[in-house]
């Protein structure tokens, strides 16, 4: 799932590549992937790019001073920038992965797509970003936030520190793959409680949750958009790395699961040498 640094690397790609070119046309292959209908689709072409950014993990692409295509990627949605499209034939409903077709002045211009069956990738043509409502209800973003309104952020919500981590409420921004790595880097279980944590943990924390996004930030700008995912595996210390050696400790990293997902750890690393127990498994043995 494209979390903070590849949100930021194709909003970077987008001003550099997008900017300044005139919508030709829009075309929606997916009804579903659209959220909104009022202005409609038809109101994009002609308007020109005139800024691409982000909110937390959702893509804002300004089209003329009037609109906004707000997109969130889900779990397997991406942008596929395109030099020059096949076909000038307009998308047929439905048509695979394409859920949304942005043509642009130069012949070039970008497909959102999104793989697999479960369809949740989510885009909105709006007035204002805020009209989104994962948007409005977003909390600052991860790297924006200073050392005490982190503090103030994660002590304000009760609860294991993963799932604080990667509430969009509390701290916008952090997802499931890049909270496994600050974790890592802090040395902290994941399961560790917010209103336990010391305030030198925070201190830990804060500063693992700018080093870690900071520097795939860094690692995300400036590759073409089709090689940024491929990199964020190769970046990671256990995060999908479940069964390989951790690259601190060469300890075993280890997984948790839960129904739709799981995390990645180094318990000499981060629980002091015992394993956390896997809810799915012991709820079998029990
Ligand atoms: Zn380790």
């Amino acid at each position: 799932m494209p979390e903070l640094p590849e949100v930021e690397a194709l909003a970077a790609y987008l001003r550099e590549r997008a900017v300044g070119h005139i919508v030709e046309r829009f075309e929606v292959s997916s009804f579903s992937a659209l959220k909104t209908y009022d202005p409609a689709p038809s109101a994009v072409a002609g308007l020109p790019v005139t800024g691409a950014g982000r909110h937390g993990k959702f893509l804002d692409v300004s089209l003329g001073d009037e609109l906004h295509l707000v997109v969130h990627l889900a779990r397997a949605g991406w942008l596929h920038y395109r030099d020059a499209f096949k076909s000038p034939a307009p998308l047929k409903p439905g048509s695979g992965p394409i859920a949304l077709r942005v043509r642009l002045d130069d012949g070039s211009g970008f497909d959102l797509t999104e793989a697999g069956t479960q369809k949740s990738l989510a885009a909105y043509l709006v007035r204002d970003p805020a009209e989104v409502p994962g948007v409005s209800r977003l909390g600052p973003d991860a790297l924006a936030v200073s050392r005490d309104e982190f503090a103030e952020r994660i002590r304000g919500r009760n609860g294991q520190i993963k799932g604080v981590l990667t509430d969009q409420e509390v701290l916008a921004g952090i997802g499931n793959a890049y909270s496994d790595e600050i974790l890592h880097v802090a040395r902290m279980s994941p399961f560790a409680l917010t209103g336990k944590l010391t305030d030198e943990q925070i201190t830990t924390l804060y500063e693992a949750t700018r080093q870690v996004e900071t520097d795939a930030v860094t690692r995300s700008v400036g590759q073409k958009a089709a090689e940024l995912k491929g990199e964020k595996r190769a970046g990671m210390r256990v995060h999908a790395r479940t069964g390989l050696p951790c690259p601190v400790c060469g300890d075993t990293v280890r997984e948790v699961s839960f129904a739709d997902k799981s995390l990645q750890y180094c318990p000499t690393c981060q629980t002091g040498g015992k394993p956390l127990a896997d809810r799915r498994l012991s709820k079998l043995i029990r």
